[in-house]
């Protein structure tokens, strides 16, 4: 796939009566690509399983619908591709490239966490896509974890203000999904 989603998830098929934490008008609201047009961002929260994956590509995938281009990848394939493009000279080229998608899904920041220089490029990520594209971030941990992963308190701020400046954030709660025999 062009965008390189992990799997065709939909909106259609998210179940919101086993996710009544998520808020459906605003999730509808998402798949419009509405937020795309005005450079929002979307950050979806919440514990393994509670869908922040499903819902992100969903959205993408009504984006890519409607003429967007969106590329998706975890924070560390992120992180990779700019201390490839950053070890080449490129790093300011790559983002300018990057600004032509209207969407970067940037799935599972704090799975991993960082070190200084990976933090620094995911800043510069954050920073180059202010006020003119698009990111939806997924991540198991709250904002205020995020210093912990990021290795500096700091930098962690400074990036949530740029993302929440202009966002939605949904808080998904609950059990996980995988765990519910489906
Ligand atoms: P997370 O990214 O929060 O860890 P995922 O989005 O990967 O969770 O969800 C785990 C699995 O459960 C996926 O296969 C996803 O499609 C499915 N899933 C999660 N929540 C729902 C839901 N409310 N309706 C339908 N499928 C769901
Ligand atoms: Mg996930």
């Amino acid at each position: 796939k062009a965008a390189r989603f992990p799997g065709l998830k939909t909106l259609e098929d998210f179940n919101f009566d086993h996710q009544p934490s998520a808020d459906r008008n605003l999730i509808a609201h998402l798949g419009t690509s509405v937020f795309i047009t005005e450079a929002k961002n979307v950050v979806l929260l919440g514990p393994p399983g509670t869908g922040k994956t499903h819902l992100a590509v969903g959205i993408g995938i009504q984006a890519a619908k409607h003429g967007h281009r969106v590329l998706f990848d975890s924070a560390t394939g992120w992180v990779a591709r700019l201390q490839e493009a950053h070890s080449r000279g490129k790093l300011a080229a790559e983002l300018t490239r990057l600004r032509r998608y209207s969407v970067l899904i940037v799935d599972e920041v704090g799975y991993i966490p960082f070190d200084q220089d990976a933090a620094n490029l995911f800043f510069q990520l954050v920073a180059s896509r202010y006020e003119h594209a698009s990111l939806i971030l997924t991540s198991n941990l709250s904002f205020g974890q995020w210093g912990d992963v990021f290795g500096d308190p700091t930098v962690a701020s400074a990036m949530i203000d740029r993302i929440v400046h202009h966002a939605d954030v949904l808080s998904l709660k609950g059990a996980s999904y995988r765990l519910k025999g489906h």
